[in-house]
């Protein structure tokens, strides 16, 4: 296995119309760590297929499921129309509703119109155009345009501070979360939510199938979910920072704080942690990204966040491989330089034997200036825990788990290999030669609670 000495996670969204298997390739050769697939705009059929093609590429790689949750999208809109400011315009979440000799923009929600109250600001595709609504008629409301734009098909509508009747979980999700169960993916995203109860909705489902046990991220993506980061955490595997809709449900100056406070409540938890959405937004369209986006990948990581994802830029992006590229390289550079920049104020808090003892590895690690920690012990409370600590250099760990070994991917700092037998001469034998230098230093874990730290070279 060639080690990835980067140990902030990249990971990128793959759409199902985009997804050749050397176009997979490609992307993970330049860097993604774990695929997102999103199930807005896809069947299980073709979820299948994007399966079946990541697993050819890259058996281990981590595969997440988004199920939606309870959101609202356009639906119906076979050609792109624009909308142009200060025009009124009906939205209705009754497909058979019709406005003559005005637009009518149809959602996927058939109360909508019953539930959105004159004076609400409906916004567009991560607030991109804004409506407010004037006057409820009949099945639909009128809105007028605050600026001008194209709507498109199934593209998210936001309702800032109002609570829609909706689910945690659409029959779609549904019917995805058992499709996670038949076909053992590792990774369910779960997106909008908003406190404990959304989690055992899924729970209750995938409990239906003996074995199985995904990891579960949560998407926080409004103020309810922000508010119960706790009782999210303390009941998945780890948070998104889902900055698109969260920027449309909550004020803008907002969002710093949240994901400063998002970041540090996972860290506290010893929980995974990914910062999403229009991180190198323009490099959709260009070659080289704002000078603004290369700072937010900086800060992400200068935040805590063991993760930073793309969405569009790997989903449909022109220039996908270069996007990686270059978020892998400012990662890379600035994990080089955390010691002169942050003080990490933010430890976990977690009690158990594995965080206790994870602890002092880490430290050790970073006092002996060590290459890597190599952790051939196969209990993944310790893997999850040397990653908590946020270690300055990899770690890389085995699992006899397949499915261990691609959900431990997503984890700041951890390189994890599988391995039928669990042992050190195992881990080394699979370690590409010319990877370590005789005189390296490494930090060996042996055991729970033994661990030494010595050359390469005195490991043969
Ligand atoms: P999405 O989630 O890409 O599924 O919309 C991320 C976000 O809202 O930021």
């Amino acid at each position: 296995m060639k080690i990835n000495f980067r140990k902030t996670k990249i990971l990128g969204k793959i759409a199902d119309n985009k997804s050749e298997v050397d176009f997979l390739k490609s992307l993970f050769d330049a860097g993604v760590d774990v695929a997102w697939l999103n199930t807005a705009h896809q069947g299980e059929d073709d979820t299948k297929q994007v399966i079946e093609r990541i697993r050819s590429v890259a058996p281990h790689m981590g595969i997440m499921i988004d199920t939606k949750g309870p959101e609202v999208r356009t639906k119906g809109v076979e050609e792109p129309f624009t909308v142009t400011a200060g025009e009124h315009v009906y939205f209705s979440g009754n497909t058979e509703y019709k406005k003559e000799g005005a637009v009518t923009i149809h959602v996927d929600y058939p109360n909508f119109h019953n539930e959105v109250p004159v004076g609400t600001v409906i916004l567009y595709d991560d607030a991109i155009i804004g409506f407010t609504v004037v006057e409820k008629e009949g099945d639909a409301l009128k809105c007028l345009v605050q600026n001008s734009g194209t709507i498109k098909k199934k593209k998210s509508i936001n309702t800032p501070n109002v609570h829609i009747e909706l689910p945690a979980l659409t029959e779609k999700d549904k019917g995805f979360i058992r499709f996670c169960g038949t076909h053992n993916v590792e990774y369910i995203i779960h997106s909008f939510v908003r406190g404990k109860q959304d989690l055992m909705d899924i729970k209750e489902i995938t409990d239906q199938f003996p074995g199985y046990k995904p990891f579960v991220v949560s998407k926080l993506e409004n103020r309810e979910g922000f508010d119960n980061v706790e009782e999210i955490l303390d009941n998945s595997e780890g948070l998104m920072v889902a900055r698109g809709d969260l920027g449309a449900e909550v004020p803008l100056k907002e969002m710093p704080f949240m994901q400063k406070k998002m970041v540090e409540a996972a860290i506290k938890k010893g929980k995974s942690c990914v910062v999403a959405t229009q991180v190198l937004d323009s490099m959709i369209k260009n070659p080289r990204p704002t000078r603004a986006e290369v700072l937010d990948i900086a800060n992400a990581i200068l935040d805590g966040s063991g993760a930073v994802s793309m969405s569009g830029e790997t989903a449909y992006g022109d220039y996908p491989i270069e996007a990686t590229t270059l978020m892998g390289d400012v990662m890379s550079y600035t994990e080089s330089k955390l010691e002169e920049l942050t003080h990490y104020p933010h430890t976990p808090t977690v009690q158990t034997p594995e965080f206790e003892f994870a602890k002092q590895v880490v430290a050790k690690a970073k006092k002996a200036g060590a290459k890597a920690i190599l952790a051939p012990v196969d209990n993944e409370n310790l893997h999850i825990a040397l990653s908590a600590w946020r270690p300055s250099c990899v770690a890389v760990v085995g699992s006899s788990s397949e499915t261990l070994t691609r959900q431990l991917g997503l984890y700041y700092a951890l390189r994890p290999m599988y391995l039928p037998e669990v042992t050190l001469g195992a881990m080394l034998a699979n370690i590409d030669a010319g990877t370590f230098a005789a005189d390296d230093v490494v930090t060996v874990v042996t055991a729970l609670g033994e661990y030494k730290t010595v050359h390469f070279s005195e490991l043969a």
